[in-house]
Order: C-alpha cells, then structure tokens, then sequence
C-alpha cells in the first residue's frame, strides 16, 4: 500500500504535509478499525482524509493556530462511531460553516463557537445543522412560543373575560392575522357593552 504523505484541509482548502496536522490528529479516533490495517496514527489520519473527505471535520495546525478553527472535544460530544464509514464521526476542529436558511432563503454563517456550543454545550448529535439563520430562529421559536399563549387562552372556547378577549386579539395582530384579530376586538367589545 502506498504511504500518503499530504491531506487537505477541509478549513483552508489548502494541501498539508502530514507535519503540518498534528494538533487535531491527536483527536483522531484511532480505534480497533484502523488498528486492523496495521497503520501508524498518522498513516490511518491520511488515508481516512482523503478517501473520505466529508467524513471528518478537523483543521491544520495553521488555521487552529490563527484562529480559522477551534478545537474540538470529541468526549463532549454526542456521536456514534462504528465504522470509518460512520457519518457520525465526531468534529475534531470546528471552523465557520456557510447554510442557507430555509425561511428567508439567506446565506448564514453557523459560527465555529456557536457549533462548539451545540454539539458540547447542548449536546446536539453531531449531524444536526441550523435550517434557519438566526433572525428566523428567533422568528420560528417567537412563533411558537405566541402559539403556545393563544391556545392556553383558547382552550375551553373563546375566553369570557374583556382582558382575555383583548389578549387574543393582541396576540393574532402579533401574527399578522388581521381578520382574527378583528373578530376578537369585536368580541371584546360586545362584552364590555354588555356589562
Ligand atoms: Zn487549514
Ligand atoms: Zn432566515
């Protein structure tokens, strides 16, 4: 077998010697499936990176040391690997990742602390990504949380009281329904004549 001396990195796109890659080699999971084969560490690192390009997330020692990249911590996060073919192989480096929103249909950057964050901090498994930018994460969740008031005020039918009527009302205007919020103003004011 032909002993591989460079790999890319998939931070800075650009070609590395194998000396150029010890810090995130070190996270490498070198277990019983690369011991196999009979490799060194390095050996193992190589051939892993560039056969399977999209299967690791790491970094060259340039870019974690000017900032490009951060570290990871494999032991914090929540992966199963099984195989060198697993797709939930852990992140060795993160680094800033372009998506495009699904909502507004942007370009956004998934920032390299805000993936430490995820997949250490909340222990996300490691294949999940962000399918909305952060504007409308706040939007969605926003959303949500409205959707969430106006059925605990809905739950036993249209409320009874003057202030919950209104509070209805406020919270359709919130959503944009012009015409629900119209009917519940009306509402609320047929029972303030009534009183
Ligand atoms: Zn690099
Ligand atoms: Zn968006």
């Amino acid at each position: 077998m032909k002993t591989l001396q460079k790999t890319t990195c998939p931070c800075c796109k650009k070609t590395k010697d194998k000396s150029k890659i010890q810090r995130t080699i070190q996270l490498f999971p070198f277990n019983g499936a690369f011991k196999a084969t009979e490799q060194s560490w390095t050996d193992s690192f190589l051939q892993v990176t560039n056969n399977y390009k999209d299967l690791y997330q790491w970094a060259c020692d340039t870019c974690l040391k000017d900032g490009s990249a951060i570290l990871g911590k494999p032991a914090k996060q929540n992966y199963t690997f099984k195989s060198p073919m697993d797709t939930a192989a852990p992140f060795l480096a993160y680094f800033d990742k372009r998506y495009t929103c699904q909502q507004c249909k942007d370009k956004f950057v998934f920032t390299k602390s805000e993936q430490q964050y995820w997949f250490e901090g909340l222990q996300f498994v490691v294949y999940s990504k962000p399918i909305h930018c952060t504007t409308c994460r706040k939007e969605v969740r926003g959303m949500k949380k409205l959707n969430t008031e106006l059925s605990n005020l809905l739950k036993d039918g249209p409320p009874k009281t003057v202030a919950a009527l209104e509070q209805v009302a406020a919270i359709y205007k919130e959503m944009g329904a012009t015409e629900k919020e119209k009917m519940y103003l009306a509402l609320a004011k047929k029972k303030k004549r009534a009183r």
